[in-house]
């Protein structure tokens, strides 16, 4: 994956969240044997056209999310990568507030999860 970083970390309690890191950590400085995906959220440049999930002009995996997950926080989180992030700017305080709950490894996702993830989901629920 060209220029991801990570910015987010996973947490276990009866569901898993992600807690938002202070600052972004470029993903090549990430130990080689680390299974990345397991432990930490990426964020990589917005392909557009060339994903999956993008539709028309919109981010569709966004729109999944606000219209099939519920919020899990009542506040937007802090979050190191808000200003570049396509979520935000098209759903605003919508895709924030339900954010913390998308990871990218699901071994046990709610039929709101697979939905939210759609048939052509960039990440893969398994
Ligand atoms: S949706 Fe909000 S909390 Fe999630 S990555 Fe984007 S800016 Fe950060």
């Amino acid at each position: 994956m060209g220029e991801a970083s990570a910015f987010a970390i996973l947490t276990e309690g009866s569901r898993v969240r992600v807690g938002y890191l202070r600052e972004r950590i470029d993903a090549a400085s990430l130990p080689a044997n680390l299974e990345i995906a397991a432990v930490f959220r990426l964020s990589a440049k917005c392909m557009e056209g060339r994903c999956a999930n993008f539709e028309s002009d919109h981010c569709a995996l966004a729109a999944r999310i606000v219209e099939h997950l519920e919020p899990v926080v009542t506040r937007i989180p802090p979050c190191a990568i808000r200003s570049e992030c396509r979520w935000w700017r098209e759903k605003g305080s919508d895709a924030c507030i339900r954010c913390p709950q998308v990871i990218t490894r699901n071994t046990s996702p709610t039929s709101r999860e697979i939905a939210a993830a759609g048939e052509k989901a960039a990440f893969k629920i398994s």
